[in-house]
């Protein structure tokens, strides 16, 4: 088996991280504000996303608070919180949004479909259409 060392970064020189910026309030990502916070604790952060899929009111992002940029980087101990709060905002879209299910989504690097350098979780409420 090949030994996993290699890095798999593929964040630019000089990357301005705007996850890293959501929680420093000054400049924050995106039209994202403080209020979009629905959850944090000392290792993750989740809160409404202001800029994916615009069609999906309600989506949010869970994100460690330390800045990992992948699922290769990401340890195991932030992986249980960011599915504890997924679980947590899940449970919340069902009461909230009375959504007919539960989606989750994360990509990593370019062929990915990864869009910024910070790991995140998508997580997203789904409805049945009726036709
Ligand atoms: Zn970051």
């Amino acid at each position: 088996m090949r030994k996993m060392t290699a890095s798999f970064s593929h964040r630019p020189e000089g990357y301005e991280c705007p996850f890293c910026r959501v929680w420093g309030i000054e400049r924050p990502h995106q039209g994202t504000k403080q209020r979009d916070i629905i959850y944090q604790n000392e290792k993750v952060t989740a809160f409404i996303a202001s800029k994916w899929w615009p069609n999906n009111k309600g989506h949010v992002l869970v994100v460690p608070n330390q800045h990992f940029e992948n699922i290769f980087e990401l340890p195991a101990d932030y992986a249980v919180e960011i599915h504890r709060a997924a679980q947590l905002t899940a449970f919340a879209m069902k009461s909230t949004f009375r959504c007919d299910g539960i989606s989750t989504r994360q990509h990593n690097e370019p062929a990915g479909n990864q869009d910024v350098c910070h790991y995140h979780l998508h997580v997203y409420p789904r409805y049945v259409i009726v036709e």
